[in-house]
């Protein structure tokens, strides 16, 4: 038979789905010999039938009656009892913890009698009636759905008309008083009177629990995270344990160490007198734990204690709710705590330290986007002063710059060199000029989804979005913070785009010792607790990751940066950028040519160009691959604009001169190759097949530079990938002009050179081909942006800030596909080019290139599926080292569990 309600003795941590987060850890501390106040937990499963059937599963209300008996004995009390009530709170609480659910209600149980009964058993009228007030207001409002305004307009008017500062300064009658207020204000608003019977009372917050599932708030929030629909939420109803009895009573939260910095030792905050979230309410000001100490050492030593405790079995910090009534503890709440990026680092390797946690469990404390977050410049701590406002961190690092409202005035300041931060209410398509002149985005509204994060996230750029507090006015070119501060255009503000802060003034800079460490290798002094932590984190995760990793990279600077920051390669060497600058000049003369004299002129001279690039990409990468990606783009690219060679040859012509006969000869050639989609134009493979020469004289360039790294005692280890295959035709013809080349440079210079060749999979057809092509592939490396852009059929650059925050928000895909990749698509087409190629040639090297190779969801699908590397940016290099260390662990947890 379904069960459908659980006692807290009977559960624990392992049936959160069924108990949902809040109701199975407080099992679990039960289970603990903790003192928790009693309780059952109402399973998701019945919300789950209450929402198919819109009614109560058969068999629930007697479990309730049933469970709800139990704690009455145990309480010596009964449910609304007129005399001595027992008091129960009914809270909601699903697997993931999420907005828009019920609040709380507390002090069911209360009304028009018990109240007195309370006043009397408690010898406290005053604690009776703030109750009761309590009561009427919660349930009123999340129960009934009035709005929570008019009842805060009530107590305010009253603390006005006794002119008290606050609550606690309210008497017993003034809270009688305000009881009937609300009960009248509930009766207005609904045309319902308050309800009397406590058993209805707790029949009703148990179904608006079940109801408050479907809510706008919860819906669109399961949406966005993907969270199922249909899980549903459990309740747990709970006796009341009273923090608002008096000063020797009281509420609070504790972390079981510095959620901030990951320190170990107490941290929270406790206010005397209060009850439920009063304490994070900013009603009244709260006090440090270390207070509490002070106002009641017993139970702060106990508490101290029950942390400890919880923290060695979770093995994780923990956050806690905890009540002190009449100086006895009860604990409310507890969960593995929330904590910044430098903080998991610290935590995950003190815990390991303490012999709680094993070296390699502590990689799964830690994550990518973390490390990431580290590597940024950060504001210093303690010079930023008080935040203007925050906002969500929608996309890190740390800027600063002036305040313009608008996308033409960006660009303008910016083009005069000033630094500024572009502010909006939202971004749209319309502000991307703006958005790519600014050091920074900061939006009042939308999140981390909205036009703004996703842009900016796109180009690196530091923003913080959905900054409610703020009042931005463009007409008037100025914003406003919550304490009326007002912030004109042109005023400079640092923004925090990892913390989500916004402060007054060019806040100083500090820079990231973890970027350090990994650029020096040198530990420093100032954060060594951080950075210790990720050099141990990065040590474990190379320790069992079995994807290498590599880095993009087209100059010896930068290859030289990957190479310290871990890189075992270089994954993809642009040569686009070799042909750009002086070297245009001679890149025009190669497609200008008529005659194969002209044409081979051109292409001589680039050539001691391009081998002295390849020379120094080769020193700095000695002794690891370097794969070199023959010419991608169309050639038009390193021509001159099609439509300023046309207004420049007609404004000579209107002077009445005659137009310079190259620009002629330009234009013609500019608009016979013009091409209405590019992209999907001549490039790739396709110039090498049609370009008499070019592969020819870049093949020479690389086996010259290996020929010339070799005779300097080096070992250079080129291998040469051709682009945008979809055929293994194209393949075959280009390799064996590669072969012919090698061949050649090998004869003349006496030192054998082989290169192996490979070819980008990153067109739909080369996937679904690859058996095929690699019969003349040595290795695939995935192009998985093009890949993206083919797959979809759509540009990056002409949707991103187009409409991709509309399809984020409308659920059509949880993240960017250019971000993380799209597993369903793009990724069934990488499985099927994995198989089939293999299939073909089992040594098949493969690995990836796109910027996905340093996204960490993406690196533990590469994982998955098989690859042998991820390339990335130089920056990416130390996080697909972690995340690749994080996949090969998490694959050995699941098959240690099955
Ligand atoms: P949330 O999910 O928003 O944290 P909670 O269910 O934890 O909501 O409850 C809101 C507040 O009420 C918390 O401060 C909690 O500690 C307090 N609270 C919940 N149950 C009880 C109880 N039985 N006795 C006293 N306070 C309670
Ligand atoms: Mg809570
Ligand atoms: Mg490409």
């Amino acid at each position: 038979m379904v069960r459908y309600v659980y006692d807290f003795h009977e559960g624990g941590r392992d049936l959160a789905d069924l108990l949902g987060g809040k109701g199975a850890n407080l099992a679990e501390m039960t289970r603990l010999s903790l003192p928790v106040p009693p309780g059952f937990i109402v399973t998701t499963e019945a919300c789950r039938a209450f929402l198919t059937t819109g009614a109560e599963p058969e068999g629930m209300s007697r479990e309730v009656s049933q469970h709800l008996t139990a704690l009455e004995e145990s309480a010596g009390r009964r449910l609304g009892q007129p005399d001595d009530p027992l008091l129960l709170s009914v809270r909601s609480g699903a697997r993931f913890s999420m907005p828009g659910m019920m609040e709380t209600v507390l002090d069911i149980g209360l009304n028009d009698d018990s109240v007195l009964g309370l006043a009397k058993a408690s010898g406290n009228e005053r604690f009776a009636w703030d109750s009761y007030r309590r009561l009427v207001q919660m349930f009123g409002t999340t129960v009934m759905g009035v709005d929570s305004a008019l009842f805060e307009q009530a107590m305010t008017f009253l603390k006005e008309t006794r002119d008290v500062p606050d609550d606690v300064h309210l008497d017993a009658n003034d809270l009688a008083q305000l009881v009937e207020t609300y009960k009248n204000v509930i009766h207005l608003e609904t045309g319902e009177y308050f309800p009397q019977s406590p058993a209805e009372q707790l029949r009703r917050a148990i179904l608006a629990v079940f109801e408050s599932w479907n809510g706008e708030r919860a819906r669109l929030y399961r949406r966005r995270e993907h969270i199922p629909d249909d899980l549903g939420t459990a309740v747990t109803v709970q006796r009341m344990v009273y923090g608002n009895l008096g000063p020797d009573s009281g509420s609070g939260v504790a972390f079981t160490r510095d959620p901030a910095t990951g320190r170990a030792g107490l941290y929270g905050d406790y206010l005397s007198n209060a009850q439920g979230e009063d304490v994070v309410a900013g009603i009244r000001n709260t006090v440090p734990l270390a207070e509490l100490e002070r106002l009641d050492t017993r139970s702060y030593r106990e508490l101290r204690a029950h942390l400890r405790t919880l923290e060695s079995h979770y093995r994780d910090l923990c956050d806690i709710e905890f009540t002190i009534e009449r100086g006895r503890l009860w604990m409310l709440q507890t969960r593995v705590g929330k904590r910044t990026a430098e903080a998991s680092f610290a935590i995950a390797a003190e815990l390991v330290d303490e012999e709680l946690i094993t070296p390699a469990e502590s990689l799964a404390r830690v994550s990518g986007d973390g490390l990431a977050r580290l590597m940024f410049p950060r504001f210093d701590a303690s010079a930023t002063g008080e935040a203007l406002a925050h906002g969500l961190p929608a996309s890190p690092g740390a800027a600063v710059g002036a305040v313009v409202f608008d996308s033409a005035e960006a660009v303008r300041r910016a083009a005069a060199g000033e630094k500024v931060v572009l502010v909006r209410q939202e971004t749209t398509p319309d502000d991307l000029p703006g958005m790519v002149a600014a050091q920074a985005v900061l939006t009042s509204r939308g999140g981390k989804t909205s036009h703004a994060a996703v842009v900016a996230r796109g180009m690196g750029k530091v923003c913080v979005c959905g900054a409610e507090e703020l009042t931005v006015d463009i007409e008037v070119r100025r914003f406003t913070t919550r304490d009326g501060t007002v912030v004109e255009e042109g005023t400079v503000i640092s923004v925090d785009g990892s913390a989500g802060a916004v402060y007054p003034g060019a806040a100083p800079l500090v820079d990231s010792e973890v970027m350090r460490y990994l650029e020096t290798g040198e530990q420093g002094e100032r954060a060594a607790g951080v950075v210790d932590a990720v050099a141990g984190a990065l040590r474990q995760a190379d320790g069992i990751r079995r994807l290498e990793v590599r880095a993009n990279a087209d100059t010896p600077e930068d290859a030289a940066r990957a190479r310290r920051f871990g890189a075992q390669g270089i994954g993809l060497c642009r040569t686009e950028h070799m042909f750009l600058g002086e070297r245009r000049k001679l890149v025009e003369e190669m497609i200008l040519a008529t005659t194969d004299a002209a044409r081979d002129r051109a292409l001589d001279a680039l050539l001691p160009l391009q081998r002295q690039d390849f020379i120094s990409i080769l020193e700095a990468m000695n002794g690891l691959p370097v794969t070199i990606r023959l010419l991608d783009p169309p050639l038009h690219e390193f021509l001159p604009d099609r439509t300023e060679l046309a207004v420049r040859i007609a404004a000579t012509e209107a002077r009445g001169d005659t137009p310079d006969p190259h620009d002629t000869e330009l234009l013609d050639a500019v608009s016979r190759m013009h091409e209405e989609n590019p992209m999907l134009g001549l490039r790739g493979v396709r110039l090498g097949l049609v370009v008499p020469g070019l592969v020819a004289m870049q093949v020479r360039a690389i086996a010259e530079a290996v020929v010339e790294r070799t005779r300097a005692g080096g070992s250079p280890e080129a291998e040469i990938m051709v682009p945008l295959v979809g055929a293994v035709e194209e393949l075959r013809i280009e390799r064996d002009e590669v072969e012919r080349v090698l061949a050649v440079v090998s004869e003349e210079s006496g030192i054998p050179v082989s290169c192996p060749v490979g070819t980008m999979i990153e067109l739909p057809r080369a996937a679904l081909t690859a058996g095929r092509i690699a019969e003349e592939a040595e290795f695939f490396s995935f192009g998985t942006n093009d890949l993206t852009q083919t797959t979809w059929g759509f540009s990056r650059d002409d949707v991103e800030a187009a409409f991709f925050s509309a399809y984020l928000d409308k659920g059509v895909f949880a993240a960017s596909p250019f971000e993380t990749l799209d597993r369903e698509g793009v990724g069934r087409l990488v499985g099927l080019a994995v198989a089939e190629g293999r299939a073909t040639r089992p040594d098949l090297k493969i690995g990836v290139c796109g910027e996905h190779g340093g996204d960490p969801e993406s690196v533990h699908f590469f994982h998955t599926a098989g690859l042998d590397y991820v390339s990335c940016s130089p920056f990416g290099v130390p996080v697909a080292r972690l995340e690749a260390g994080r996949a090969a662990l998490s694959e050995t947890e699941e098959s240690d569990s099955r």
